[in-house]
């Protein structure tokens, strides 16, 4: 483990994003300076591993091949040793700069959502994300406007509310809610993809979230919700 004199922990998972590694770890470093960096290689087959290793003072988790996106930073949590633990994606569609608000907002709740106030997708990814957003709503009554946006920060403690599966980053607000969590939302900013590709289709997407969503709702009906204080806090 890195030595950290601070207490938050940065989680981003790569995949195939060798043109987006250096840009993004120096604004990372420039917003946060003292903040523990978990760079997970979600299994590239370009050079993102070997450009992860390049950069100095962060930590590297290396899938040994490609685990999806829920993955990468499930592992990334669960390598992290600082008390709140900020995620966002490898891609630099996230704005590191937004992260010290997103950090402060968790002086008044559990967990801190980003939402995009705008957008910078192409229109049709913008009315998929509205849609699917409104029909998880519907059913979820998770409150959250915009669960797409990967920019969230947690407390390292409540990572034990997760329940793992292929698609889990979706439903992080609805998981850690149910379990009886406070959820503040915050503006972000969202910037176009400028390099590398996405890694979704509309249509892989709605299919996966269609068929997760009616998982998730059965789910948040069984998830276990112990009273406060049951579960001992993991230490650093
Ligand atoms: N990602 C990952 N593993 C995957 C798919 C995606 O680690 O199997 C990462 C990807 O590198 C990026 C983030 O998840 O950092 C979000 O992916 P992407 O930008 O393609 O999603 P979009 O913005 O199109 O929703
Ligand atoms: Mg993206």
């Amino acid at each position: 483990m890195l030595p950290t004199t601070d207490r938050l922990s940065i989680i981003v998972p790569f995949y195939n994003e060798e043109e987006n590694v250096a840009e993004l770890l120096r604004e990372i470093r420039q917003a946060c300076p003292a903040a523990e960096i978990i760079a997970v290689d979600d299994g590239s087959t370009d050079g993102t591993l070997a450009k992860l290793r390049t950069e100095p003072g962060i930590e590297v988790v290396a899938l040994a091949y490609n685990c999806g996106q829920s993955a990468a930073l499930y592992a990334g949590l669960h390598h992290s040793t600082g008390e709140l633990c900020v995620m966002l994606d490898g891609d630099g569609q996230n704005d590191p700069a937004d992260i010290p608000a997103l950090v402060a907002a968790l002086a008044g709740a559990d967990v801190a959502c980003g939402y995009r106030l705008h957008r910078q997708d192409t229109w049709n990814r913008r009315i998929a994300s509205r849609f699917a957003n409104k029909i998880r709503r519907a059913f979820l009554h998770d409150g959250i406007r915009d669960t797409g946006c990967s920019l969230k920060a947690m407390r390292r403690e409540h990572v034990r509310f997760l329940v793992p599966f292929n698609g889990m980053h979706r439903f992080l607000p609805a998981l850690l809610k149910n379990a009886g969590l406070t959820i503040v939302e915050v503006p972000v900013n969202h910037r176009p993809r400028l390099r590398g590709v996405s890694k979704y289709t509309i249509g892989g997407r709605a299919l996966r979230g269609l068929r997760d969503l009616t998982g998730v709702s059965w789910l948040l009906t069984r998830q276990l919700r112990l009273p406060p204080g049951v579960l001992p806090v993991r230490k650093a």
